[in-house]
């Protein structure tokens, strides 16, 4: 049988105390950064006049075949491509 002091018992005690709330910390970390990844997938920046605005509300659909979908800025009404070179 393992025998271990009161001493001992407190320390594994605190150690997994601190391991339980830096596991809960990580996690929460990792949980907003993926919502923060999440929520600027769809953001796209206008080049004429920075406006942010969400590319699926806002979506014109590609002008001619082949070409990358845009969007129309709300703010100037400029077309913007919705490719990865224009997301935030
Ligand atoms: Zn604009």
């Amino acid at each position: 049988m393992i025998q271990v002091t009161l001493g001992n018992l407190i320390q594994i005690m605190m150690l997994g105390g601190i391991i339980l709330v830096i596991g809960w910390w990580l996690l929460a970390l990792w949980g907003d950064n993926r919502a923060e990844r999440r929520r600027r997938a769809g953001m796209v920046r206008c080049r004429l006049c920075g406006c942010r605005y969400t590319d699926t509300e806002h979506a014109v659909g590609p002008v001619k075949a082949g070409e990358s979908p845009v969007s129309r800025c709300p703010s100037c009404r400029n077309l913007n491509e919705t490719g990865l070179g224009s997301m935030i």
